[in-house]
């Protein structure tokens, strides 16, 4: 029996180890850790990649975010107590960023097709206190459409992209992830699309005072040493880090081409009545395929049988963040299509390292799950 693992870190960097040691050699040699060449080059290769003004390493996807709304509030956009509209379906750390930075997260039902924020129906959630919206590209799908601008413009709301999952997508006319919004944060956790060997993220932003105000939070709240304007943090990227990202940075496109090509082949071989595959809107953005995620009524039964046949799967996510404990204050919201999403999504092993045959395979295995058999 063959056995698959939901995502090798080992297989996923293996392509790359010679030029990824040669690199941490490179930063080890030259004595400087932080806020250093690296750094500098990355945010560089970065600002080209994705084509927009700036780019700040920081130290983590969390931060990213939190450094956003932070910088908002110090340049007086933002005030404690202010509204974000956040999808309901989305990883903890989307609200974790609007609640530590004293904001009071708004939550709105995903699309059953998209499982991105439903856009046609944040107009509805906005009240006289709402200053911002989060969007976040989950799973590696683009979520971006005119519902969503016009609002925005017509409530002279924020747009700030959750894009920790979507490094490298693109809208139909081509623009990156990440470039859409006034803000946008990234995460190079090592299990992303653009994975670092440790914690890291940015921000990326047209708006240079923005990028100013993250800067100089990230690195205590001054920018100049040892003179502080600002109540900051310590939210660096790590010159090694930064190394890493810049040898697969250089591959990225092609890794989310291979992904694309693993979920169209998933998309066309899985047939089974009790597994439903993604579904594709017609006018559908680029997705990058973080995840590959499918829906059943029988997820206990199809995830053990996986597990017996050596395919490993995931759910992401089995509770939404407003059913956590840690936001007691919001367990009594009802949010049925999120919390129904929550309840039948399964992820597929997805990697570029994948081969044809994998999925051949995993797909044969998955088409003769029977719920009633088990
Ligand atoms: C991974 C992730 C984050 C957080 O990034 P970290 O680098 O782990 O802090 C935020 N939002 C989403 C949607 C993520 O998937």
């Amino acid at each position: 029996m063959k056995n698959y693992t939901l995502l090798s870190l080992q297989e996923l960097n293996a392509p790359y180890a010679q030029q990824l040691k040669e690199a941490a050699c490179r930063v080890i040699d030259s004595g400087w850790f932080l806020r250093g060449a690296e750094t500098e080059a990355f945010e560089r290769e970065m600002a080209d990649f994705l084509d927009i003004e700036h780019v700040v390493g920081v130290a983590n996807g969390l931060d990213a975010l939190r450094l956003i709304f932070k910088a908002y509030i110090e340049m007086g956009k933002l005030q404690p107590g202010d509204e974000v509209i956040v999808p309901a379906n989305t990883f903890i750390a989307s609200v974790l960023a609007i609640t530590d930075c004293g904001l009071t997260p708004h939550f709105v039902e995903p699309s059953e097709l998209t499982h991105n924020i439903d856009t046609s129906i944040i107009e509805q959630a906005i009240t006289s206190r709402t200053r911002a919206i989060m969007v976040v590209h989950l799973y590696g799908r683009a979520c971006w459409d005119d519902n969503l601008t016009t609002v925005a413009r017509r409530h002279n709301l924020l747009i700030i992209e959750d894009n920790a999952q979507a490094l490298g997508a693109r809208t139909h006319n081509g623009q990156r992830t990440g470039t859409l919004g006034d803000a946008a944060g990234t995460s190079f956790y090592p299990g992303k699309n653009l994975g670092a060997l440790g914690d890291a993220g940015m921000v990326t932003t047209h708006d240079a005072e923005l990028a100013q105000m993250v800067e100089t939070l990230a690195n205590y709240g001054g920018s100049t040493r040892y003179v502080y304007e600002h109540k900051g943090l310590n939210s660096r990227i790590d010159e090694i880090q930064a190394a890493m990202l810049r040898v697969k940075l250089q591959y990225i496109d092609t890794e989310n081409i291979r992904r694309s090509e693993i979920a169209h082949l998933f998309d066309r071989l899985i047939d089974n009545p009790h597994i439903t595959v993604p579904q594709h809107p017609a006018q559908a953005h680029s997705h990058v395929w973080h995840q590959y995620i499918v829906r059943t009524h029988y997820r206990d039964a199809f995830m053990q049988y996986m597990h017996d046949n050596g395919i490993a799967t995931g759910i992401h996510y089995p509770i939404p963040p407003h059913k956590q404990q840690a936001y007691k204050e919001y367990n009594d919201l009802s949010l049925p299509i999120a919390e129904q999403l929550a309840g039948e999504v399964v992820s597929l092993p997805i990697a570029p390292y994948l081969t044809n045959d994998d999925i051949q395979y995993i797909a044969e295995v998955i088409n003769k799950f029977d719920p009633l058999k088990q």
